[in-house]
């Protein structure tokens, strides 16, 4: 479990999170939302290692992390950005975590074939993962393509596929889906809620969109102005909301 004790954040004189408390169990997927500002993107930054919090705590597995720096947590962020590398393959984007993990392992060992042609060079196993994920993304044929050629729905697979090669223990996303038109945006949702339930892996998934929300999510948090006001299934948060402010967000009859 991800447990979020008493958190609070402040820039400068604003406090943006106040004591945020939040248990994230294993293997579910908790949807973080709310109205923009609310503090969702700073709440995850802090929980991925990105952003330090102001006070409280962060506990992985009952072990605080917050000494931990962002790559020593285990957690793969999916930005809505996708940030890939423009110079190279999207079998090459998918592998750099394992080329790197490898590189730092083993720094004096020669790599073994290149997979493609371009920069890096891909070993076998690697290869074989790479490939395997990039099926599983149905983007098993466009490995040789650069992100330029590239559609967003596709580009945000292959975002996916290299934080998937890592098998950390959760995924952070946040506003994955924003970038891209209404129809993918519909499509992206099942993928990503079909691969959630492939994998059993903790998603911990941000958006502002109340209709994504509650279609993908085990549990929702709705936040505002910096405070949870609500944690339940989304079916409970639809109808039983903890107050006027969370009824009128998510849309609940009067
Ligand atoms: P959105 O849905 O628009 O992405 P959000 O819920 O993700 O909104 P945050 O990005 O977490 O909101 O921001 C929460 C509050 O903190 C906002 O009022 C924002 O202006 C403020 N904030 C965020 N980052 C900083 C920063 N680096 N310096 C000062 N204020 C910040
Ligand atoms: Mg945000």
């Amino acid at each position: 479990a991800i447990d979020i004790c008493g958190i609070t954040k402040s820039f400068g004189r604003t406090e943006v999170l106040k004591r945020v408390d939040l248990d994230i169990r294993d293997g579910e997927f908790l949807t973080l939302v709310g109205p923009s500002g609310c503090g969702k993107s700073t709440l995850l930054r802090i929980i991925a290692g990105l952003e330090s919090q102001t006070g409280g705590e962060i506990r992985i597995a009952g072990a605080a992390v917050d000494h931990l720096r962002a790559r020593d947590r285990d957690l793969a962020m999916v930005f809505q950005s996708y940030a890939l590398y423009p110079h190279l393959t999207v079998a090459e984007n998918i592998a750099v975590p394992l080329s790197m993990r490898r590189l730092n392992a083993a720094r004096r060992l020669p790599l073994l074939g290149p997979l493609l042609p371009g920069t890096r060079r891909i070993t076998a196993g690697i290869r074989a993962e790479v490939m395997a994920t990039a099926a599983m993304l149905g983007i098993g044929h466009l490995l040789a393509r650069r992100p330029g050629q590239l559609s967003g729905g596709q580009r945000q697979r292959v975002a996916l596929g290299r934080a998937m090669v890592r098998h950390p223990r959760a995924f952070l996303m946040d506003e994955p889906l924003s970038n891209l038109d209404a129809k993918m945006r519909v499509h992206m949702r099942a993928e990503i809620a079909r691969l959630h339930r492939r994998l059993g892996t903790t998603f911990i998934y941000v958006t502002h969109d109340q209709a994504e929300a509650m279609t993908m999510s085990d549990r929702l948090a709705v936040m505002m102005e910096g405070r949870i006001l609500q944690l339940d299934t989304p079916d409970a948060v639809y109808d039983d909301p903890a107050d006027i402010r969370v009824a009128e967000f998510i849309g609940s009859p009067r």
